[in-house]
């Protein structure tokens, strides 16, 4: 297990400026600057990250340094790899702790946006770093909650905590009771070697979303069976 964490970074504000479209010149960009030069006398992403090995698979699970995750995709995925990376990267405590009152919507929006900067920040060092130091060529991820429900359910995060401990102690990020990530600008998941383009986009149904990095892909759908395994489930309940 290794922490990564005081990296090193430049900061573009110019590019969230855009992104937020707050014009140059403006009192916004007067009051934008004085929340970045905050963020960034404390912020401290960070992350973690442990080498995992494929123990045993089952139907639709897989045993990764002895604990049992369940999901059909997962499993496949996995079904020619024998290591896996689990990871969680964080913009971290600091800047999360940063409150704001009940009419600062705006303030609000563009603090959460800057903490989205910082945690891109510590999750392209995370990538970064494991590809360089394992000498990884492809890869992809999965995230338990990510895509279309029922791909990799969102409880299965204790697990993917357990695999570390105590990550609040570790790197101050918890899990609520509906197993969201506190920060809210926070990652979790699981790094693969692979031959093949997965993404959780091109196993999500769902429409118009502003986030689709890649087209559904129906091949890939049928070719894991995803559809028979929720069918199979919906009938055992
Ligand atoms: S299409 Fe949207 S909801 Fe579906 S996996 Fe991609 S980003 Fe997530």
């Amino acid at each position: 297990m290794e922490i990564l964490k005081d990296f090193e970074f430049d900061f573009d504000a110019g590019l969230l400026m855009r992104k937020l479209k707050i014009a140059e010149g403006s009192e916004d960009e007067t009051e934008f600057k004085e929340l970045v030069n905050k963020a960034l006398s404390i912020a401290n992403p960070k992350a973690i990250y442990l080498e995992g090995f494929v123990e045993s698979m089952a139907d639709d699970s897989v045993v990764i340094n002895g604990v049992k995750f369940t999901s059909l995709t997962l499993r496949k995925n996995l079904e020619n790899t024998e290591r896996v990376f689990a990871y969680i990267a964080t913009c971290g405590a600091e800047l999360n702790s940063v409150k704001f009152d009940q009419y600062e919507f705006l303030k609000e929006y563009w603090w959460d946006t800057i903490k989205g900067y910082f945690l891109e920040i510590a999750r392209n060092k995370l990538m970064g770093y494991i590809k360089k130091r394992y000498m990884l060529n492809k890869t992809a991820t999965m995230a338990p909650g990510g895509g279309e429900a029922g791909i990799w359910h969102i409880e299965q995060q204790k697990q993917l905590f357990a695999l570390f401990g105590d990550v609040e102690k570790l790197i101050g990020v918890r899990l609520t009771e509906t197993y969201l990530m506190i920060p809210n600008k926070s990652v979790s998941g699981i790094l693969f070697p692979t031959e093949r383009d997965y993404s959780g986009c091109k196993l999500c149904r769902r429409k118009n979303c502003p986030g689709r990095s890649a087209e559904f892909d129906e091949e890939l759908w049928n070719s894991i069976g995803i559809e028979a395994a929720l069918k199979l489930k919906e009938k055992r309940r």
